[in-house]
């Protein structure tokens, strides 16, 4: 097997600027399974973690639908393994963020806190951070009541009252976890049906701890150094009225981390990244997968699929396509 630029696949410095075949930016489910994909094809890939080693699923507390744990994992505990393995066969993973790109130059251009990589080719698995409610005093009040992960907070509310705005699976999974701390959950949500799967809707409609405000938003987010009380509105009436609590978790949705790349890939409306069934980007080269990529399922067993998919991509264009491998087939066939 003979890949381009470099026949270890190593990390090489050259003027600071770090020359991989393969960089991996993110390290969630997607990320990591690309990082093992292409470590088993001896390509020594680097994963930059970016703020969250293992993504979104490094904050869930328990996932139970990831095949092979018969009695579910913590989320923590999963992505440990998956580094595990990917490092066992060769991949780096790197502490750091990558800021900037350039993807009209080959190698790909990949600017981090810490250094420059030169990349021939790129697997971009950047994840998608939770949407905000855009509503007075949720900035203000962000780590001091108001939180966007259970997991991380949910034990400072021991014996208090908490709501938790959303309809989801992310909703409902975090209400029932909030449920082992909280005295009180209130899930709060926009309409009178819930979007979460059946299995989840039952479990939250029978826990004794959670009660509904069906048809209601949260206007605004009152406190002075700490969360007081929220303002609700009921979306039928138009009644507002004000709901003390200590805490308020949100889980409505979430953004794509595609921003660095805007303009330099195509990126649909939602700003996920746009890819083929491939994992192609509309860059040769350049792959991406998981939630960054993928506006319909955004589970761990199907962003980790898309990483090993993208990974095998490119795996292949550094064998067969990059221009590198093309220029060097020209090289020796032009040799007497
Ligand atoms: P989601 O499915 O998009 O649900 C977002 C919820 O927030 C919806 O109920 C939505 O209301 C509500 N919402 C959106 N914007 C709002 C606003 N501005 N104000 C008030 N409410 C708002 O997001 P998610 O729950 O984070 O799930 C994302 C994906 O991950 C889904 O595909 C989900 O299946 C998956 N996931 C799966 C599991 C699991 O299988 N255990 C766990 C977590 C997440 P409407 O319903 O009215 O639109």
């Amino acid at each position: 097997m003979e890949f381009n630029l470099m026949d270890t696949g190593k990390a090489t410095d050259d003027n600071s600027e770090k020359h991989v075949s393969v960089l991996i930016i993110g390290s969630g489910p997607a990320g990591l399974s690309a990082a093992l994909y292409t470590a088993r094809a001896d390509l020594n890939p680097v994963v930059l973690t970016g703020m969250e080693l293992g993504g979104q699923v490094s904050l869930t507390y328990a996932v139970e639908n990831y095949p092979g744990f018969p009695d579910g994992v913590g989320g923590n505990e999963l992505v440990e393994k998956f580094q595990k393995q990917a490092e066992r066969f060769g991949a780096q993973v790197e502490f750091d963020t990558a800021t900037e790109v350039d993807l009209s130059q080959r190698p790909f251009l990949v600017k981090t806190y810490n250094s420059n990589y030169l990349a021939d080719s790129l697997i971009i698995t950047t994840g998608a951070t939770p949407l905000h409610l855009n509503v007075p005093g949720e900035q203000e009040l962000t780590g001091r009541g108001v939180s966007y992960c259970a997991t991380c907070d949910g034990w400072f509310f021991k014996d208090k009252d908490v709501a938790v705005v959303g309809g989801g699976d992310s909703a409902l999974e975090e209400a029932i976890f909030l449920t082992r701390y909280a005295k009180s959950v209130t899930i709060i949500h926009r309409r009178d049906e819930l979007r979460a799967g059946a299995i989840l809707q039952n479990r939250a409609l029978e826990n004794p701890k959670i009660s509904f405000a069906w048809n209601t938003v949260v206007s605004e987010i009152i406190g002075e150094d700490a969360l007081k009380t929220i303002r609700l509105q009921d979306k039928i009436s138009g009644e507002e009225r004000e709901h003390p609590t200590d805490g308020l978790f949100i889980f409505i949705g979430h953004r794509p981390n595609s921003q660095i790349f805007s303009g330099q890939l195509e990126i649909d409306k939602q700003g996920y990244i746009i890819v083929d069934n491939m994992m192609r980007t509309s860059v040769p080269g350049v792959y991406a997968a998981g939630e960054v990529a993928d506006p319909h399922f955004r589970q761990v067993i199907t962003s980790a699929g898309m990483g090993a998919a993208a990974a095998m991509q490119a795996i292949h264009y550094l064998e067969e396509d990059s221009p590198s491998s093309i220029q060097q087939s020209l090289v020796a066939e032009a040799k007497p």
